[in-house]
Parts: C-alpha cells; structure tokens; sequence
C-alpha cells in the first residue's frame, strides 16, 4: 500500500549512512510502489554539487548497497528523477533559502531526517524553524547516538522541544525495526501459549547477545569516547530487553507501548560492579597490522574504554524478580550475531529418569545474520532406542516461505522511514524513556571511572574475557554460543 506523497530531506545526504541505508531503503520503497511516483527526496549537505551530481551519487550507492531487489528497467532512473540536492550549511544561512522554496506550498508530508553529528541537531532544529518549515505535521528523524549521559540527552531534549513537539520526533534505534523484532511481539501477544509462562516463576534466565566480529575499524576516535556501554547497550540491547520484559499494552500503539517500556526501564536495578565483565580485544595473532589490538585501533594506549561488556541485570517488579537478564555485547567476537534466548526452567520432575537428559525450553529470537525465531522443544529420538529425549527447533517464522520470492523482506531503515511517513512512533524511542536509560547507565560507568577500572583483555575473535563465562558459571549458567 503506498503511503502518501512527501518530501524527504536528508541532512548529511551525502554521507556514509545515507549512502549505505537511506538511499538505497527508499529506492527498494519505489520499487514497490509503497513511495509513491509524487514523492521527493532531498539531499542536502555541506558539499556543493548539482543535484544531477547528488542523482549520480545515489545511483553509484544504490548499485554498491542496493542489495536483493531487482527493479524493472528505467526504474531506475525514474526514482533518481524524484532526486533534489541542496547545499546547506547547517551552523549558517547558506543553503537555507534554497531548501525553504523547494519545501514551499507542495502539501506533502514533510520529513527531515537528521543523518549528521548529534552536535548538528539543535541548529538544524533551530534553523527549521526560523525557515518556517516546521509546521506542526512536519517530521524530523534523528540518528543514535542521543546524548552520551543523562545531561546531555536531556539537553538535546530539550533543544529539540524548542521548536518541535514530541508527537513529531522520531528517534531511531534500528534494532525496532527488524522483522524479527515485530515478531516477538506478535508471538508473544498473538498466541495463548507464551504470556503465561513469561515470568520468574517459569523463566530461568534471560540472555541478550549482540556480537560483532569487526573491530572498530575507522570509528575508532569516536568508539574510544563512547564504548560498548554507550554504543550498544544503553540503546539497541536496552530495547530489546524492554520488548522482551514489558507488560502487555492495552493496544499496539506508540504510547500504550513506549509507556509499558519506560515501567521496565525504571524498574532496572542498579547493577553491582561483580555483575559487569568489560574487555578489551587483543590484535589477531599474525596479523597485527591489519587487526590491531584495540588500544593501538583507537589510538590511545591508556584506553581505558570497554569494547565488549557482559553484565547481570534484575528488573525489580513482580513479573521478574529474581530473574536474571544477561546482556552482552562485543567486537571483535567470534561470529557475528544477535540473539535473545529465554530459557524456560526445567520441568519440576523428569519421569523418564535421568539417562533420558534433562532438557529446557528455550525460545530464541535471532536477529542476525538469519532473522528467525525457533523454540526448543524436547521431543523422543525417533527409532528404536527406547525412551530417549532430543531437543528439536520449532521455526516460528516459516523462514521457507519467507525466501519465496513473493514475500518481501524488509530492511529495518526502509521500514522505520515508511512509518515515519504513516506518522507510526511505535517502533522510535519516546524522549522519556531515553532520559531512563542514562539515568540507569550514568551511575555504572560513573562507578568504573571512580574506582579507575581497566577493561579485562580478550583474545580476538574469542567470545570475551574469561571472566564473562565464570560469572555464569558461578550461577550454574552457561552462555549460549554465539
Ligand atoms: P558522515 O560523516 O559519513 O556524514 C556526515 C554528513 O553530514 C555529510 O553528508 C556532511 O556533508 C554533513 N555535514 C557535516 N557538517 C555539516 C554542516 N555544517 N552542514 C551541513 N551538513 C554537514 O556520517 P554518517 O556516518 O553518515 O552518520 C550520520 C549520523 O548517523 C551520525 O549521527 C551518526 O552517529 C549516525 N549513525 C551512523 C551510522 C552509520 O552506519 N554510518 C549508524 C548509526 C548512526
């Protein structure tokens, strides 16, 4: 179905995420005919270049990042025709009058999307205004990371609530927009069988894992200031685990599960420094030059920055005292993969005796590199070797039928801009629960800059330090491979 006809303006058009997702998102959007033949996009950034230059770009972007999807011939070049570029100074004038008399009087929906350095928000939001292109439907998008504590989140807040209400901000966090993400909430609250296991009193353990296998590569200047508690867990494996834990809304809309999300963040207990492993990866061993160790990637040999963190989290409410969520996160592991894993507890009694095995439930939502979700289920060994028990997956997500050609599959950027399109904040982060997160975060890594502690060194392409395993150990637990 399409969505109705707007004017997209990227901000930092030009840049490496636009050229890598955005562009190439809303071009698999055309081709489907949900961005309808009326809409525009418009880039607009520092560089001075024609828009038959910036319509170059794209289609150079879309042929390297495209990926999947072939189009019609001339489809093409009818969505590179839809292409405006605009060169905009955003901290001056430049630019701006041209971009006020492209967006004037077209009756789209208009949306701006805010692909440049957080420190450019406030005067893009500023300027926005002072240009009269923030009307009340008006749209703007912005890009991880919001702040990098709870003051600095509550001051972009803030600036941004100067010239745009909150029913128009979108806050991206793109692990909302994965299939897979979807479908946890509709397999939980779509069927009878799972909401009422889904408590301490049936629930073992939660595990959240989000391994990458690169280093920091290029971002290093950035990393170094941020870390995998900023980068990745006050963000993507906070969502995830408030997906996972949250009531159920009353209705599947933005505030009734935004609000539901926000009751789980500040029922996150403070986290005792023995229930966090940080790490810090080793070079490659023959190759050092190419796969430096961390410090040396960052350049700072006195780093004291995490890039792998393990840690034990308690959410104090009656659904889940007493069981534990597990989060961790990494670079440079040793596979790439994001998986979330609820164990179910053992049944109370094993009448089949224990050379039978013993065996646990546990539902998996994966959402890289296969997005699926599978539940293990203890079934007989088939043949003639008596009462013996195996674990099988349950595929929930019918991955069979979802490689026919005729079931699209849906990268999380297209998807979150055609819900900023339909005015959907269901799957974008409402200001309130961002202040939560840091609000939870700031006293951890406030803790760890007090008491001066050093990140634990990790083999590359290893699963952490040592230390990650032995704090499940201790608990009898174990992490699932990654
Ligand atoms: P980039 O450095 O590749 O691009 C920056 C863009 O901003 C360029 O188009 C540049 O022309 C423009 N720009 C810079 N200063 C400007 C100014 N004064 N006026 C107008 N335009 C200006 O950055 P990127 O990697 O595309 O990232 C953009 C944003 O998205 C950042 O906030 C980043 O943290 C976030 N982000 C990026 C990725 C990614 O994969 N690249 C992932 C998640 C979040």
């Amino acid at each position: 179905i399409p969505v109705d006809p707007f004017d997209l303006v990227i901000f930092g058009g030009t840049g490496d995420l636009a050229r890598r997702k955005i562009l190439p998102g809303l071009f698999r959007r055309f081709c489907t005919g949900q961005m309808p033949s009326e809409a525009r996009v418009i880039g607009a950034a520092r560089s001075e270049m024609s828009s038959h230059e910036y319509q170059q770009m794209a289609a150079e972007a879309i042929r390297e990042f495209g990926g999947g999807r072939e189009c019609e011939d001339g489809t093409l070049d009818a969505f590179l025709e839809r292409i405006r570029y605009v060169a905009i100074d955003a901290r001056g004038t430049g630019g701006w009058e041209d971009l006020q008399k492209l967006m004037a009087g077209t009756g789209r929906i208009e949306a701006y999307y805010f692909s440049v350095a957080p420190s450019l928000f406030g005067d893009l939001a500023e300027r926005l205004q002072s240009y009269g292109m923030a009307d009340d439907d008006a749209r703007i998008v912005v890009e991880k990371p919001f702040g990098r504590d709870l003051a600095t989140a509550r001051e972009l807040n803030n600036t941004l609530a100067k010239y745009f209400d909150e029913h128009q901000i979108y806050r991206i966090d793109h692990y909302l927009g994965k299939e897979t993400v979807q479908n946890l909430m509709a397999v939980r609250f779509g069927n009878m069988l799972f909401e009422p296991l889904w408590n301490s009193q049936f629930v073992d353990h939660i595990q959240i894992t989000v391994a990458e296998t690169v280093g920091v590569g290029g971002r290093g200047e950035y990393y170094d200031k941020s870390g995998a508690m900023r980068d990745m867990v006050q963000n993507h494996l906070m969502q995830l685990l408030c997906l996972i834990a949250m009531e159920p809304p009353a209705r599947f809309d933005p505030d009734a599960v935004r609000d539901e999300k926000l009751k789980v963040i500040r029922a996150l207990e403070p986290v005792e420094p023995h229930h966090i492993v940080r790490g810090q990866y080793e070079a490659e061993p023959g190759d050092a030059e190419n796969q430096p160790d961390y410090r040396t990637a960052v350049g700072n040999p006195r780093s004291s920055t995490e890039s792998f963190l393990a840690m034990k989290c308690h959410i104090a409410n009656w659904r889940w005292a007493g069981t534990p969520f597990y989060l961790r996160t990494g670079k440079r592991m040793s596979r790439r993969s994001s998986e979330i894993s609820i164990v179910f507890k053992d049944t109370p009694h094993s009448i089949f005796g224990d050379e039978a095995g013993r065996h646990r439930n546990v539902l998996s939502i994966r959402l890289q590199p296969d997005e699926g979700i599978t539940l293990g289920v203890t079934i007989k060994e088939p043949g003639p070797g008596g009462m013996r028990l195996i674990d099988v997956p349950l595929d929930m997500t019918f991955a069979d039928a979802l490689s026919h050609d005729d079931v699209e599959t849906v990268d999380a950027y297209e998807r979150l801009i055609m819900d900023v399109i339909r005015g959907n904040q269901t799957l974008f982060m409402r200001g309130d629960e961002v202040e939560a997160a840091w609000a939870w975060t700031d006293p951890i890594i406030e803790g760890w800059q007090a008491r001066g502690e050093v990140p634990k060194p990790y083999d590359s392409h290893s699963d952490g330090p040592d230390a990650a395993e032995q704090m499940m150990k201790r608990d009898h637990r174990a992490w699932r491979k990654v």
